[in-house]
């Protein structure tokens, strides 16, 4: 190396687009957060799928954005909680872009309510898409997966602090996704694979607007003031997929704003 050079060899190899060659699955990627990472991801040079359920336009508003700046991205009509929609969604990426290297399991809803009322068909769709899903998005995505391959879901702060009532069926999903990242690292480490976990704080999106409900119960309680964009939490995921990442596996990265600090 370079003893001129403060960069490593990798990161000046890579940096100017470091996912070039590599194709990403980005669940839910029609909106906020996923949509976001779909973005960024296309950016950084990747191939991009991404899956939606209710919301086609904005999907093919999201592919469009990518390929009118080059980019090549799909999107895919695949609901999470349906594990036959997630396993034909991997089958067709791998049959479009011919491999996948990257899944981001971004897709997540927010049923809930006091413990006493929440209905228990709220509660196995929750269970279906927020568990379930990421279980079948990587058990397929990882039959697919070589060496270099990435794992990365979306958590949430939830999971190291609980701000607010209603929430224990939101969190009992989350938490079980953390359980899952931390053991898989020992089924693919050997493989070459990392799994990690980006878990967002507050972030201004349609599930959790700036100014929504629950802005006014957490929103004090952010350390640097404000709430998270979700080319934030992109930032983070972006790093997990890089080349530059590959010594970082099982961990539970919080990007929250110092919300649970
Ligand atoms: P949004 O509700 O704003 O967007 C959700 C995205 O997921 C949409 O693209 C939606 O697509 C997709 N989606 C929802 N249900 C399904 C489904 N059944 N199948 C496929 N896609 C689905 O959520 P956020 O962007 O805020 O959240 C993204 C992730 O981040 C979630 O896992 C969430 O739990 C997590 N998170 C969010 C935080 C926040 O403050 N915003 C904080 C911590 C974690 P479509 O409209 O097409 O159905």
């Amino acid at each position: 190396m370079n003893q001129a050079s403060p960069l490593s060899e990798t990161a000046a190899k890579t940096l100017a687009s470091p996912l070039a060659g590599k194709v990403a699955l980005v669940t839910g990627g029609s909106r906020s957060i996923g949509a976001a990472i779909a973005a960024r991801l296309a950016a950084d040079g990747a191939a991009v799928a991404l899956t939606y359920n209710g919301s086609p336009e904005k999907a093919a508003a999201v592919v469009a954005g990518i390929q009118a700046k080059g980019g090549r991205a799909l999107a895919i009509a695949a609901d999470a909680g349906s594990p036959e929609a997630v396993r034909a969604a991997v089958g067709k990426v791998v049959e479009t872009f011919g491999s996948i290297d990257i899944l981001v399991n971004n897709a997540g809803i927010a049923l809930g309510g006091p413990i006493e009322e929440i209905s228990f068909d709220d509660y196995q769709r929750m269970i279906a898409v927020n568990v379930t899903g990421v279980f079948v998005a990587t058990q397929e995505a990882v039959r697919h997966m070589t060496a270099g391959g990435r794992v990365i879901h979306i958590g949430s702060s939830m999971v190291r602090y609980a701000a607010f009532p209603t929430a224990s069926l939101y969190t009992l999903t989350k938490g079980a996704v953390a359980g899952f990242n931390r053991s898989l690292v020992r089924d693919l480490g050997p493989k070459g694979i990392t799994v990690n976990t980006v878990h967002p704080g507050p972030t201004d999106t349609d599930m959790n607007p700036d100014g929504g409900p629950v802005s006014k119960i957490v929103g004090p309680g952010m350390a640097i003031g404000r709430y998270g964009k979700a080319h934030e939490v992109a930032s983070v995921v972006a790093y997990l997929a890089s080349p530059e990442a590959a010594f970082v596996t099982g961990a539970d990265i919080v990007a929250d704003g110092g919300f649970t600090a």
